[in-house]
């Protein structure tokens, strides 16, 4: 008998019919003598929806209250998934965030699992429940509704299974797994059986959507197996492992890409101790994430320096450098937001030499223009055009034999 802790994505729930067929899925594994506790997101298309209609009123919308408007999304998928169970004869009980004591900071729209007070999980699933837990949402101190950023609901799952040991946490999604790159840009993309912490911690923080960062981290942090599998398909899916020795290391194990990237540059500020942080301090202040920096060799005195961030920031970004610009003297302020970021991940990539060589290489050859490269022991990242990201992403994965046999 072991303890499972199984997540249904959006797609997964999308409907009425869908959240039946995961009943069958988790009556079965129950039937076979295991603990379920299952995490379910809102119905596909749901938060996206309520996104929207908190915009409609006010924009940006008040944090704390897009936070409860968010969580409904959950709530429902709760509900109808312990519906759905007990109508086939499994006993389920389901838990709002603030009901299951998953207690996060207070920051809103993006808040951190701090403690999950798991005593009431625990003895249901004694007595024999599958306990269903609403993904992407806590409580802060104060009693507040908090949701945990988009794709929220499989750190919830994942913080869950730490908490109770679970034997292992299970992502169910619309695909059968971790693939070296996003299947709908790159459709020869292949899947891992398996795949280190470290390189998906990479592929997840460089933009592959399939797991949000922070569930990533937390497995890591607690050593949590965590898997990646279909919804739809029977299959082993993906394992996250520690790194093992004698692994064979591919020298490039996937292709990460983020569309969400923009990127402001200052032209011509003196070249002096304290410019940088006259430039991205107040970036910072104003609760803006600062991707890739690069500094430029200076001429007569001066210097240029570009930055990225979020494409949702720019506006915001653009108009405190161009404030931050006038007392600096700076020549001139740029900012392009139709960028986007590649990266190649590889624990590989330490012992082998040359793969920056083949990736510049690759992407020269379809007349892709690098505008920023940023480096690290297992990760290089290019800055390139919205335009070419298909492109470039096939071209490489084409490149590095990434392919299916
Ligand atoms: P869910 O709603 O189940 O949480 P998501 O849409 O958040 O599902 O994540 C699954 C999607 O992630 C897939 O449909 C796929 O398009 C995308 N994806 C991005 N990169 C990868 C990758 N390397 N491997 C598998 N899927 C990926
Ligand atoms: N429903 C939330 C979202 O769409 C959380 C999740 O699906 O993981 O981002
Ligand atoms: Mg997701």
């Amino acid at each position: 008998m072991a303890l499972l802790v199984q997540k249904y994505g959006g797609t997964s729930v999308g409907s009425v019919e869908r959240i039946q067929s995961v009943a069958l899925k988790v009556k079965k594994a129950r039937d076979e003598g295991h603990q379920m506790v299952v995490v379910v997101s809102a119905m596909s298309g749901e938060t996206n929806r309520l996104v929207a209609l908190a915009k409609a009123i006010q924009e940006p919308s008040n944090p704390r209250e897009l936070d409860v408007l968010l969580s409904t999304g959950e709530q429902v998928t709760i509900a109808l998934l312990a519906m759905a169970l007990e109508k086939i004869g499994c006993p389920a009980r389901s838990y709002t965030g603030f009901q299951a004591h998953i207690l996060t900071d207070s920051a809103f729209n993006k808040a951190r699992i701090q403690e999950i007070d798991d005593a009431r999980v625990r003895a249901d699933l004694e007595a024999g429940f599958v306990v269903v837990v609403a993904g992407f949402q806590g409580v802060d101190e104060q009693g507040d509704i908090t949701t945990l950023g988009r794709g929220g609901s499989d750190t919830t799952a994942v913080a869950m299974a730490a908490a109770l040991k679970a034997d292992e946490c299970q992502i169910f999604t619309d695909v059968d797994g971790v693939y070296t790159t996003d299947p709908r840009v790159e459709p020869k993309a292949r899947k891992l059986d398996k795949i280190t912490f470290e390189e998906m911690l990479e592929m997840a923080s460089l933009g592959s959507k399939v797991l949000q960062i922070r569930s990533v981290e937390f497995a890591g942090k607690y050593h949590v197996p965590l898997r990646v599998l279909s919804s739809f398909e029977e299959g082993e899916g993906t394992l996250i492992t520690f790194e093992e020795d004698g692994m064979e290391e591919a020298k490039i194990s996937g292709i990460a890409f983020n569309r969400d990237e923009a990127k402001l540059t200052v032209r011509g500020v003196p070249d002096m101790p304290g410019v940088a942080y006259k430039i991205l301090g107040p970036i910072g202040e104003a609760n803006i994430e600062v991707d890739m920096i690069v500094q430029n060799i200076s001429h007569d005195g001066t210097t240029d320096l570009t930055f990225t961030v979020h494409r949702n920031d720019y506006r915001k970004a653009l108009a405190i450098l161009q404030e931050v610009a006038k007392g600096l003297n700076a020549r001139e302020v740029l900012g392009d937001d139709t960028i986007v970021k590649i990266s190649l991940v590889g624990v590989g990539m330490r012992s082998h030499a040359g793969i920056a060589g083949t990736m510049f290489g690759t992407l020269a050859k379809e007349g892709i223009n690098i505008r920023m490269i940023s480096t690290s022991e297992i990760k290089i990242s290019v800055v390139i055009d919205e335009k070419y990201l298909e492109l470039g992403v096939r071209a490489l994965h084409e490149a590095f034999g990434l392919a299916k046999a």
